[in-house]
């Protein structure tokens, strides 16, 4: 068979076979006949679609990441054998005489609805072993079937009855629709506050694409904390959509991916991987929560998902939507340029008001000597639980405390492989670094100077936080919102399943807290540390900070009760503090504006990042110090550092940093790629680069 374009084939490389794609580059002449070897086969599966090829090509030579890794990202779940049809279970019918133990029940129950189930899936539903599976077919009780290769992936219906929108969603809603009729590139914020019902006038934009027979992508930054947003696109359509995210089974990855292919899967919600699904007519991309950092993948292929959905829907001759309450100044310089079109809804849905905030000076009102509330927060607390509704204390920090040391000799505690102070879980008795996952059990002495039951906790994590609450709200029902406390979408399901359900009088958490969620009967949120995120005083420090606590507050008095939001802060006149009491994130926008410009810091200027790790401090310094010599000389082009990265050691790798900062006009990958070019790397060092940098640590 003759190889096209796209078709994705097998290859001997070395004694292996690998998976690769025929690409439509012209031949490299410069490898002579001799070396080249024949294609092992073609895969059974859909090719890759030239603009996937084109898409794939445009995020490697952005991202200065090789094309073969950026291809992987796109056809991760294809191995050989995708096309092999998988074997599956069903009960025997008639069943056979056979003991029925309570776990074979459990199986035989999971298979009630007689949908033929895998043994993997079994064991999970069931909550069995695998061997009891397998002895339940040895027994004669479950018989082999092949389980069906088409998903299923229900067809949404644009027509489904969905709810009523005020004039303002309708508005933003006909010009949505518009741009996907259009069936052309355009790119549009969508920028509404919270609680004004972004998500249901987009998904109108959805139901035109599906009109069009065209499919649908919609990003999410943290899939895992979707479940409301879910719910709302069940009720607009009926069903559900296909979901696309790091924790499905390889099955229903291997399914998923070949309905996106066959056009199948309609629509797709995802996080950012689904932008390299094999889509092959894609109509419309949103990205909700535009100004999120999830949306940038800091390892392997260092990208930003929400920039790179752009390029991508240009390459299909589709529109992409921006979404946020909180837009990045990323964005909204695109839209001042004229790049971008905006639509706007400036008020809240079904009624509802803004939340009233005010800022809790705590050199005034300090809370008491060893606790982190203050007065005025614990008064607020208590009035709003005496009213029957329900209160948010928030804090982005994980654990009971980020620092221990020793009240004896002044030891802290630090990881051994990571420039970072290791954080105390009490609940799982440890102390643990939060960037490389280093634990210990909480030591009864001072490794140091061995004086015994010296060491203390210094600050608050969320969990003093909850201690400190239950010794003063002893009657109220509390849920602890973290990472480390809602494990998986499930979790995190259920919690916002019993906050809805007013099981809950008492929420804490950190940013999960955040996430669009809809609670009716929260009506305070307390931020414990409102001045936590400044602290770091990287260029978007202060972005940042407003964009996360507005979110926060913008939990509040989304229904029928007011709601009212407090700050617990050092510095109640900071700028960030006085944007979120007067609610006026447009003129904190325009000033942050004003102050990177001059200086042609993004987005008025571009940047790249190279960070230097080492095994060992001498061969990061020699490497930086080589790049740094080689540094690029032009006009509107910049280097800073080296310097030592602010966690310079990080996984036990010594790490640098330097910056290429250039003027916006300036390409900056064929500097990388000279300047790279230049410098030897050594064994056991590398050069990382990261184009557009989110995080400066
Ligand atoms: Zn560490
Ligand atoms: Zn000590």
């Amino acid at each position: 068979m003759e190889p096209h374009p796209g078709d994705v084939v097998l290859v001997p490389l070395n004694r292996r076979e690998e998976v690769g794609v025929v690409w439509d580059a012209a031949a490299d002449q410069s490898v002579p006949d001799s070396k080249l070897k024949a294609i092992a086969g073609i895969i059974d599966t859909p090719p890759m679609r030239p603009a996937l090829r084109q898409f794939v090509d445009w995020v490697a030579s952005y991202t200065l990441a090789a094309p073969g890794e950026v291809m992987a990202m796109a056809l991760r779940v294809v191995a050989p054998g995708i096309g092999a049809p998988t074997t599956g279970w069903q009960r025997a019918d008639p069943p056979t005489e056979a003991r029925i133990t309570p776990a074979r029940q459990r199986v035989l129950d999971a298979l009630a609805e007689h949908a033929p189930r895998s043994t993997a899936d079994l064991a999970r539903t069931a909550s069995v072993g695998a061997s009891v599976v397998r002895s339940m077919a040895d027994a004669g009780l479950l018989v082999p079937t092949v389980l069906p290769v088409a998903p299923p992936f229900a067809l949404p219906d644009p027509e489904h009855p969905g709810e009523t929108l005020a004039p303002d969603q309708q508005a933003a809603a006909t010009a949505l629709r518009q741009a996907v009729a259009a069936r052309a590139f355009s790119v549009t914020l969508l920028d509404g506050v919270t609680g004004s019902g972004k998500t249901e006038t987009y998904l109108e934009a959805v139901a035109e694409c599906l009109r069009q027979g065209r499919q649908a992508l919609v990003l999410l930054p943290e899939i895992a904390l979707s479940s409301q947003w879910l719910e709302r696109f069940e009720r607009r359509f009926g069903v559900a959509p296909a979901v696309w995210h790091s924790d499905l089974t390889s099955r229903v990855r291997r399914v998923t991916w070949r309905a996106v292919a066959e056009g199948a899967a309609p629509v797709v919600v995802g996080a950012r991987s689904a932008l390299f699904l094999p889509f092959p007519d894609l109509g419309l991309i949103v990205i909700d929560e535009e100004h999120e950092t999830a949306f940038k993948q800091e390892e392997g292929v260092v990208y930003h998902a929400r920039d790179m959905a752009v390029v991508r829907a240009r390459f299909c001759a589709a529109p992409a939507v921006l979404v946020s309450a909180t837009p990045s100044l990323e964005t909204l310089a695109n839209v001042e340029a004229g790049r971008y079109h905006r639509l706007t809804l400036p008020t809240r849905h079904g009624g509802a008001v803004l939340p009233a905030v005010a800022a809790i000076d705590m050199r005034a009102t300090p809370p008491e000597r060893g606790h982190f509330l203050a007065p005025p927060l614990i008064e607020a607390v208590r009035q709003t639980l005496a009213r029957g509704e329900q209160a948010m204390l928030f804090l982005n920090r994980r654990g009971y405390a980020p620092l221990t040391l020793c009240r004896h000799c002044g030891h802290r505690m630090q990881c051994p492989n990571c420039t970072a102070w290791l954080v105390e879980h009490r609940v799982r008795r440890s102390l643990q670094c939060h960037h490389c996952g280093h634990a210990v059990p909480i030591p009864e002495e001072c490794p140091a100077c061995g004086a015994a039951h010296s060491l203390v906790p210094v600050g608050p994590g969320v969990e003093r936080i909850t201690e400190e609450a239950a010794a003063l709200f002893p009657e109220a029902r509390r849920l602890v919102m973290a990472s480390d406390t809602l494990p998986g979408p499930d979790a995190a399901a259920a919690a916002a399943h019993a906050i809805a359900a007013r099981e809950v009088d008492l929420i804490i958490g950190t940013q999960i807290v955040a996430k669009g969620w809809h609670f009716p009967h929260l009506t305070l949120v307390g931020v414990v540390d409102a001045d936590l995120g400044l602290a770091g005083g990287d260029l978007r420090a202060a972005e940042r900070t407003v964009q996360l606590l507005h979110q926060v507050a913008g939990r509040a008095g989304r229904a029928e009760a007011p709601g009212r939001v407090l700050l617990q802060t050092f510095s109640p006149e900071h700028p960030v503090m006085q944007a979120l009491v007067e609610g006026d994130l447009a003129a904190f926008m325009a000033r942050e504006a004003a102050q990177r410009r001059p200086g042609g810091w993004p987005p008025y200027g571009r940047l790249a990042a190279l960070i230097v790790s080492a095994d060992d401090a001498a061969g990061a310094d020699a490497l930086a110090r080589d790049l740094g010599r080689s540094a690029p000389h032009a006009e509107g082009v910049e280097v800073l550092g080296p310097a030592p990265a602010p966690l310079s050691v990080l996984r036990g790798r010594h790490r640098r940093r330097l910056l290429l900062k250039t003027r916006r006009d300036v390409a900056v990958q064929p500097i990388l790629r000279e300047w790279l070019g230049k410098v030897a790397v050594g064994r056991g060092a590398r050069v990382e680069v990261d184009v557009d940098p989110v995080s400066f640590l």
